[in-house]
């Protein structure tokens, strides 16, 4: 009777206790600014659930831990069974769970999972204790591994329970079921009845103590993300992958006192603030992430845990002022410590080249680029804070258009090619209005040495399959991608507004561009401003007219080539088989992919407009890049994207590799091959500067 009462008491202590801390946190929450987000739609929260949270799919992206980890969560679920059975019987001998406790099918699984915990938690120390993986530098070590002694002690304690019930006949499962936990009560046979019913009693009461004791401490711990992931996935973004958070600004009413983006803790989303309560600490972000990889101060996992602690650290003081009223709070709110760099330096934040790496690797869904674009619009919109270099692209944006600062009548110059090229005669859109598609030039395309002879190229293939296309010329401005990945919000809508207007007028259904980064912002972030037009990259466009027979390479190119995929197009937008099906269709290729390819892409480093920004600290991205790429020993780097040529080109020039390997559009190839004749040999078209 008294060990009723007691664990009866103990239960209620435990409960009160997490549930007096799950209050506080859900308090925390909603100290964040709104988020209208919605949990998914049912069929997509369903499958999601399905996928990521009980099917561990971003988890099984690495075989070994993601096996390890597949087995401990899949082992709480099933071992929840035993955790019921275990406190059921303190309160009754020979308990069994109603209708499913005698069903062997459940024992011999209960047994299965105790041993895969088991063996789970064993490759989790060797991972940690002989690997040493750098993805966990940074993570509170200490507090995982007390979490694995913890698991450890469940487990063994619920084994011996079950070895010490068969053994005084108490076991509601056939034995048969059970090989293990019979197998533990041989353990038992040298003992009398009293000594096993004692023991019995100490394993039961050992385990439940755990386990309470468990239930409360993950809730001050790393282990909070078994209570928030489902949570974080459900509420996971349904915008397209590349597209960035929306941000309402009204520019007529804009006064010097306005904050923008995030300065302090509370003006991250309650979205963001579950990222932070729902990182593992895994350090997957971390290993995937150019930035780290190349010795800069970011990673998105010591961000994430950096606002995490803030939070952690901030919340109390807020919940309390909160109570006291408006007037506490308000003050408390003014006095706040700057996000940056009290809680995360400048610097980190633009490292980032906004790949998507972190996201993808996250198997938790965090979301690492919303709460560092939202940094960085504050540095910009409100502290006016940015590394030097980035003033002339956002003034050139604001004030010509282009990054470049290059006037709206030389966006034509591409047109005519080099002196041994004919210039090519394309309509503007208002000249050809029954034009099946509008070439999209883009900024580098136009004004980029480099890139203006893939223009041409590509425009010249146009030309030859028979397309009916058309240009806007000096019509055309920046889509505003890198001012917005900057900070700088209100350029980039000024820019994007002023083009769908111009789309708009013209009437324009479908647009082809060479540029990843021109192709996400058009495809997937101009909905947010009512633009929703077709788009195509490039690579996509050429596949199809080589499969229609449009375009029919038959030169020998003769050359091993390999393929850089941009992040913009393959991990941000699925968009990766076009260049490699082009690459494929060209006579006498010999094709290999690089080490990191298609949605495990690795960064050139000029994304989230660090193409305008120096890299002052580690080894640059590009010469990383450049390094694997020359490693595959391939004659030539294709590339689909401006910046991806401009850096790459780059690293081969640092490398002193220009005689191992060049750097060509796969538009650029594909022409070489279409323009020689049959079974010659053909000449790429001279693009390095
Ligand atoms: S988006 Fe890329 S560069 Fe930025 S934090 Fe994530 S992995 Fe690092
Ligand atoms: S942010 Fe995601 S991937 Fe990175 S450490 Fe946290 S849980 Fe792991």
């Amino acid at each position: 009777m008294v060990e009723k009462i007691v664990m009866s008491l103990l239960i209620l202590v435990t409960f009160a206790a997490f549930g007096r801390r799950i209050r506080e946190l859900v308090g925390f929450l909603r100290l964040g600014a709104p988020d209208d987000r919605q949990p998914r739609s049912l069929g997509r929260k369903l499958k999601d659930q399905i996928v990521v949270v009980l099917g561990q799919r971003k988890l099984l992206q690495w075989t070994v831990p993601g096996v390890m980890h597949f087995f401990i969560f899949w082992g709480f679920v099933i071992l929840f069974t035993t955790i019921f059975e275990g406190f059921g019987a303190v309160f009754q001998e020979g308990f069994h769970i109603p209708l499913i406790g005698k069903w062997g099918v459940l024992g011999a699984l209960q047994d299965f999972f105790i041993v895969a915990v088991i063996a789970g938690i064993i490759t989790a120390f060797v991972i940690r204790r002989l690997q040493h993986p750098g993805r966990f530098r940074g993570s509170h070590s200490k507090e995982a591994e007390y979490i694995l002694w913890a698991i450890l002690g469940i487990m063994i304690t619920i084994l011996l329970t079950r070895g010490a019930l068969i053994s005084l006949d108490h076991f509601p499962y056939d034995v048969r079921w059970t090989p293990v936990s019979d197998a533990a009560a041989s353990l038992f046979e040298p003992f009398s009845l009293e000594v096993r019913e004692a023991i019995d009693t100490v394993f039961l009461w050992w385990h439940s103590l755990i386990i309470l004791a468990f239930l409360v401490y993950i809730t001050y711990s790393k282990h909070l993300h078994i209570v928030t992931s489902t949570f974080n996935v459900l509420f996971t973004s349904e915008r397209p992958k590349g597209a960035l958070k929306p941000m309402h600004i009204d520019m007529d009413a804009m006064t010097e006192d306005d904050r923008f983006g995030a300065g302090v803790i509370t003006d991250l989303t309650w979205k963001q603030l579950l990222d932070g309560m729902t990182c593992t600490e895994c350090g997957r972000c971390q290993s995937q992430c150019p930035a780290w990889n190349t010795g800069k101060p970011l990673s998105p996992k010591l961000l994430i845990m950096d606002l995490r602690d803030a939070l952690f650290e901030q919340g109390p003081a807020l919940l309390k002022a909160q109570k006291n009223g408006d007037g506490d709070y308000k003050q408390l709110l003014e006095n706040l410590p700057p996000l940056n760099p009290e809680v995360v330096e400048d610097e980190v934040i633009w490292d980032c080249t906004t790949c998507g790496a972190c996201v993808q690797a996250c198997p938790v869904n965090i979301e690492h680029i919303d709460s560092i674009i939202d940094m960085r619009r504050n540095l910009v919109m409100t502290e006016s804070r940015f590394p030097r270099e980035m003033q002339s692209a956002l003034q050139n944006m604001e004030n010509t258009g282009n990054p470049w600062g290059q006037p709206p009548s030389a966006r034509l110059e591409w047109t005519k090619g080099t002196s041994k090229q004919e210039p090519l005669q394309i309509p503007h859109v208002s000249e050809n209005p029954d034009a099946e598609a509008l070439l999209w030039v883009g900024c580098a395309g136009a004004f980029d040495d480099r890139n203006k002879k893939v223009t041409y190229d590509f425009a010249k293939l146009l030309q030859i399959a028979g397309v009916n296309f058309a240009i806007l010329g000096g019509d055309e401005s920046c889509t505003g991608d890198p001012a917005r990945r900057m900070g700088a919000e209100y350029i980039y809508q000024m820019l994007a507004e002023q083009n769908i207007e111009v789309l708009k007028e013209h009437e324009v259904k479908t647009i082809i561009t060479a540029c990843p980064h021109c192709f996400n912002t058009l495809f997937n972030e101009y909905p947010q401003f009512g633009g929703v037009f077709e788009v195509v990259h490039h690579t996509e466009y050429l596949a199809r007219l080589v499969k229609e027979g449009r375009l029919q390479p038959k030169g020998e190119l003769a050359k091993s080539i390999t393929y850089h995929d941009p992040c913009y197009n393959a991990r941000h937008n699925d968009v990766w088989k076009g260049a490699r099906e082009v690459i494929e269709s060209i006579p006498g290729t010999s094709y290999q992919e690089l080490h990191r390819h298609g949605h495990s892409t690795f960064c050139c480093g000029a994304g989230g407009g660090r193409m305008w920004m120096e890299e002052h600290m580690g080894k640059k991205m590009n010469v990383e890049r450049t390094d694997e790429a020359l490693a595959s020993a391939s004659e030539t780097l294709a590339v689909g994207c401006p910046y991806c040529n401009i850096m790459l080109a780059d690293g081969i020039q640092e490398r002193h590799a220009d005689e191992q390997m060049n750097v060509r559009d796969v538009a650029q190839l594909l022409l070489a091959s279409i323009e020689t004749p049959d079974q010659e040999p053909a000449e790429v078209t001279e693009a390095n500067p």
